[in-house]
């Protein structure tokens, strides 16, 4: 390994996207990996025998996005709108289009006015301490924890307000194949130029002097470079010292250590529920609440499991249940059947299901709780108060030698999403080119 220019710690989307941009150039690279799968929060599962490209992480392509897009090209991989109505369930009614809450114009008036920045939670209890307010508090709480899966006491206000200003309506996507198809793109073209990727090699230490890094695995196995990346997620940074996936460094780095705990890392827990028919679509029940939800693409609640989609314009009895933010953590140490009992639970009340009698209806079913997942602990990055002082920090390499890459890495209007974490990758890479 002594001629290595590069190691690279990770091979999820910023990782393979660096150590593909790397590789092309001509740079000798090797790439760590944790688990026996390259990926990270991109996870299609394939020919299992009921799902068939399911997703347990990323799904959809929020819009025309220029990194993924380019990608996708190249890689000459097919993808389709996925696209359908949007209902909201609450107090035993379905409903389509929800007015804006009462409130909503006051509250994007005073996000203007803000001179400085403060936590969401910091700004409703200054701003919107009435009663009469809760209504709007909660909705916007909601959306914090359901969109950006984050918690609103340490969400940054300014970060709501750019994001609602830059909320687009554009189409989102899946990719034919599942979303690994992208990954498994990345890695072949790396292994073409003969990038080198390790499964089931989880970094322990890394030792480094300027211009030389020694890295040791967990097994004991060393690998010696001039750079590299850390291209682990957020998550990792932030969990406890003995938490899997934990890195040490010599000499250590306090200052950017310091800025990672700064940023935001959200919690999310994602249930997939296979049912032996896609009764949403049945008539009976379309009958029953008066409406119809044949072309139901989301549907969100106020149920344990709030937020549900199915797989249109793909007919499928599948449904795909989202819980994000603080609950998330709540439901995090519950165990897997505990969750899938919820999340059926949730499906029952909006359907008015007797729950053993779903169950029975239910074919197979995944939970995929990210927040208690080893060597991730999350979702994605959102925005704190620290974050632009502290990215300013971290994407500075630290002696030419130590570099950061990841989707919580990115700034810009995509944050938190693949195109997020292979922009970081692509722009690491072109840095050290
Ligand atoms: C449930 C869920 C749904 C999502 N939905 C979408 C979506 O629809 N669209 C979208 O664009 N984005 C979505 N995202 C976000 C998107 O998946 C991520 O932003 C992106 O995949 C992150 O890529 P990354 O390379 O930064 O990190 P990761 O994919 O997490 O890769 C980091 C890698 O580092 C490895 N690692 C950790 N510690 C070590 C160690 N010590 N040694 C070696 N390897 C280590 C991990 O195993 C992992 O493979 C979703 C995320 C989740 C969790």
């Amino acid at each position: 390994m002594e001629n290595t220019d590069v190691l690279i710690i990770g091979a999820g989307a910023a990782g393979l996207m660096a150590a593909y941009t790397l590789s092309k150039a001509g740079k000798k690279v090797v790439v760590l990996e944790a688990c026996n799968r390259t990926g990270g929060r991109i996870h299609t599962l394939h020919n299992t025998s009921f799902f068939n490209h399911a997703e347990l992480g990323a799904e959809f392509v929020h819009g025309d996005l220029p990194v993924t897009s380019s990608l996708l090209k190249k890689a000459g991989l097919t993808y389709h709108a996925a696209s359908g109505q949007m209902w909201h369930y609450s107090n035993g009614q379905f409903k389509q289009d929800q007015n804006m809450t009462e409130g909503w114009d006051e509250l994007i008036e005073q996000l203007h006015k803000l001179e400085h920045d403060l936590s969401l939670n910091e700004f409703l209890k200054q701003y919107f301490p009435d009663d009469s307010h809760q209504k709007l508090c909660e909705s916007v709480r909601r959306y914090a924890a359901g969109y950006d899966t984050a918690d609103p006491e340490k969400l940054s206000a300014f970060a709501m307000r750019d994001e609602w200003e830059s909320e687009d309506d554009s189409a989102q996507y899946r990719i034919d194949n599942g979303y690994c198809s992208l990954i498994d793109y990345l890695s072949k073209e790396i292994k073409h130029s003969d990038g080198q990727i390790f499964l089931n090699a989880a970094v322990d230490q890394v030792t480094w002097k300027p211009g030389k890094v020694n890295v040791i695995t967990t097994d004991g196995d060393a690998y010696e470079a001039k750079k590299v990346i850390f291209a682990i997620p957020l998550g990792v940074w932030q969990a406890s010292p003995k938490a899997k996936g934990k890195i040490t460094i010599q000499p250590e780095i306090p200052s950017h250590f310091a800025a990672l705990q700064k940023l935001g890392f959200g919690a999310i827990i994602k249930v997939l529920l296979q049912f032996d028919e896609a009764f949403w679509e049945h008539v009976d029940v379309s009958a029953f609440h008066g409406e119809k939800l044949g072309d139901t693409m989301f549907l969100f609640s106020d149920e344990k499991i709030p937020t549900w989609w199915t797989q249109l314009p793909q007919h499928s009895s599948l449904l795909t249940g989202w819980l994000g933010g603080p609950a998330a953590v709540k439901l995090s140490g519950y165990t897997n059947q505990q969750i899938m009992h919820e999340a059926v639970a949730s499906i029952a009340h909006i359907f008015n299901y007797d729950v053993e009698v779903l169950k029975e209806k239910l074919l197979t079913w995944h939970v995929a709780n990210w927040t208690a997942e080893p060597y991730v602990y999350g979702s994605y990055a959102y925005d704190t108060v620290h974050t632009t002082e502290s990215l300013e920090l971290l994407n500075k390499p630290v002696d030419g030698t130590l570099f950061f890459a990841g989707e919580f890495m990115y700034q810009g209007p995509s944050m938190g999403t693949v195109e997020a974490a292979l922009t970081s990758g692509l722009k690491v890479a072109e840095q050290m080119i």
